[in-house]
């Protein structure tokens, strides 16, 4: 199914979901805890980890091991290709990819035409 905004995310494998630095706010946790019906303080425990580089200091989900991409979001279903917090989910997940267009989508559409295979899943 082709969308207003140009990508189809049920088309694609998630490669956005594996990106290591998934922000949450104190927002986002609250909004994950209330979906788990536990406190901040387990779903901090249970689905963040700390994240520090370059001088940022930021929670951000943590990973589960994926057989497409090595590494992702420890929220997806790695056989569905799909987010299972969907409703719940940071909005930094609402907000991407920021427009009416995915690189990646595209990336992954231009090859699956070269290949002409429709699910074909290039390496990133
Ligand atoms: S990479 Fe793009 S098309 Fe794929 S799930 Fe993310 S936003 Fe959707
Ligand atoms: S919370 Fe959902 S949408 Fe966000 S990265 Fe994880 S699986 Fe993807």
């Amino acid at each position: 199914m082709a969308t207003a905004s140009g990508f189809d995310c049920s088309k694609c494998p998630g490669y956005c979901c594996t990106y290591p630095r998934i922000v949450i706010s104190l927002k986002d946790l609250t909004r994950i805890a209330r979906h788990f019906e536990i406190s901040e303080d387990e779903a901090r425990r249970q689905f963040t980890k700390p994240y520090k580089d370059q001088g940022m200091d930021e929670i951000v989900l943590k990973h589960q091991r994926d057989s497409i991409y090595a590494s992702v979001c420890r929220f997806f279903d790695t056989a569905a290709r799909r987010c299972t917090i969907y409703k719940a989910r940071p909005k930094v997940c609402r907000n991407y990819p920021h427009g009416k267009r995915c690189g990646y989508y595209e990336f992954l559409q231009f090859e699956r035409d070269q290949q002409d295979d429709p699910d074909f899943i290039p390496s990133a």
